[in-house]
Order: structure tokens, then sequence, then C-alpha cells
């Protein structure tokens, strides 16, 4: 309840509604959800389709390329969701009753196989996922392996979507990249790195036919060595969590990204997707 509470009083200011309309109406947001309950999303559908242009990642990029992004509808909007969880089939319906487009960013080596996500995996009260964050690739892969975790090894249930879900999801969403098995790139070796970032496109390509143009870097972390694999891959844009808006002159490599809590409330996904709690925190320091 505490948490909600700063939302609740933000929203009924009506500054988020005034930032985004007047300050900050020619840019474009970016957002970001994950693993996220069917009848949620509806919700936040339906609050953010009057209030929004609802646009797809590929007509910003198209924009940016031609130098026309002051000519997108005002207060454009895209939506992302990271890593391909199975529960994001269940948004097919509503991408298609509300006719919104929507990227989905797969990590290449998990999607279509029992391979899971390695942040779910139980590590004890040993070691926090924040602390697997931090460290070198390959220590966490120890780590991970003595409580029975490697990122090839086939479970008994599904975490990703599968191929047929993909196929089928494919005419309303954009398939894109989040990595093949979602390391922390600046804590890869170069090697690691390399093949992280080349072979989750060439896999998406070559797999679904798709073409591959975008990259989400995993927890948001990139260092310059992974923007330029990205480029040395073929990708024509990566995306972060940093907070802010996208414009014509934002960096293709470093675009921003507001990142939703799955269970936000309304007010905390009205002030977020505003852009306006960003702001408050940059002026604020933090
Ligand atoms: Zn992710």
């Amino acid at each position: 309840m505490l948490r909600k509470i700063p939302f609740l009083l933000l929203r009924l200011t009506g500054i988020p509604f005034f930032f985004r309309e007047v300050l900050q109406k020619k840019k474009v947001s970016i957002i970001l959800f994950h693993d996220i309950d069917p009848d949620i999303i509806d919700t936040y559908l339906r609050t953010l389709i009057p209030k929004y242009n609802i646009i797809s990642l590929k007509d910003y990029i198209k924009a940016k390329e031609t130098g026309t992004v002051d000519e997108l509808p005002p207060k454009s909007l895209i939506i992302t969701l990271d890593d391909g969880h199975k529960s994001n089939y269940e948004l097919k319906p509503l991408l298609e009753r509300y006719n919104v487009p929507a990227t989905i960013f797969l990590c290449s080596g998990i999607v279509d196989t029992n391979r899971h996500f390695w942040w779910k995996q139980d590590t004890g009260k040993e070691y926090s996922r924040e602390h697997l964050k931090r460290i070198p690739n390959k220590e966490k892969l120890e780590i991970l392996k003595e409580f029975g975790f490697e990122v090839t090894k086939e479970f008994e249930d599904r975490q990703a979507l599968s191929k047929h879900e993909i196929e089928d999801m494919k005419n309303m969403a954009d398939f894109q990249s989040h990595t093949v098995f979602h390391p922390i790139l600046p804590n890869c070796t170069d090697e690691e790195a390399d093949e992280e970032i080349s072979q989750s496109k060439k896999e998406l390509e070559e797999k679904y036919g798709f073409k591959i143009y975008a990259l989400s870097y995993p927890n948001g972390d990139y260092s310059d060595r992974d923007i330029a694999l990205a480029k040395k891959a073929g990708y024509t844009c990566g995306i972060t969590i940093e907070p802010g808006f996208n414009s014509q002159d934002t960096d293709l490599f470093r675009l921003k990204r507001a990142s939703i809590r799955d269970g936000a409330d309304i007010n905390e996904l009205l002030v977020k997707a505003s852009g306006l709690w960003w702001y408050l925190r940059k002026m604020m320091g933090q």
C-alpha cells in the first residue's frame, strides 16, 4: 500500500498528464513489461489507448532513419516485453482486439525449449539474484551449477514461448533479440558477449525467418564494448532500461525505456509511462 501512495498523489495532481501532453508531446516513450498477467495488461491497454498513440518500434526506427520523428503521432508510445515468457502468448487476443503492436524480445536459446531463465533458479539465502548479477558470468554459472542449473539443461516444465506460439503471434508481435541465455553483458568476456549478441540474431533469423534489427540488453546492462559488438553483428538499435524519452537525436544504441513492474497499479503505470517519475528522480539526484 505504501508504495502505491506517491503514484496516486502524483496522478491526482494532473502533472503526469501535463508533462506528457505539453512538455514531451513530440517525444516517443517506450515501456517495458515482462511476465505479465493478461487481465492486468488488458486494464493497462484500456488505460493507455485513449491517452497515447501506440506505435511499433519499427515505425520509430524508420522515422529516425528518415529524419521524420517529429511527424510521428503526438504522444507516441511503444510497448515492449522482455524475455519471451510463455504467459506472453495469452496477450495475443488482446493485441488483436485492440489492434496494437508490441515488440517481444526473445532469448533465442531458451524459447522453444524446456530450458529455464537463470534468475528463476532458487539459490538459497547464500546467493541473492542481485549478487549473481554483479559477478563475472562464468562465476555465476558455476554457482548456479551447484544448485542444479545449467543454461542448456532441459527441465520438466517450460518457462518460455514455444515455436508454435511465436509463429502464431507473429502478425501482431514483432519478435526481436534479448541475447541467447540472458547473461549480464558487461560481466561477460569479449568472446561470451560476442557469441550471445551475434548468435541470438542468427538463430532467430534462421529458425523463424525474422529480420532481427533490435537488441534489448539483458537487465538493461551494457557497455561500449557491447554496443560495438551489436553494431558489428548487424543490429540497427539497442534498448536500455534507462529512463527518459526518445527523439530524433537519441542514440540508436541507447534507446530509453521505462520498466514497469508487472504488478504495478494504474496510478503507477500512468505516472511511469508519462516519464514524470524518472524526471522527479533525476531532479532529486537518484
Ligand atoms: Zn530480460
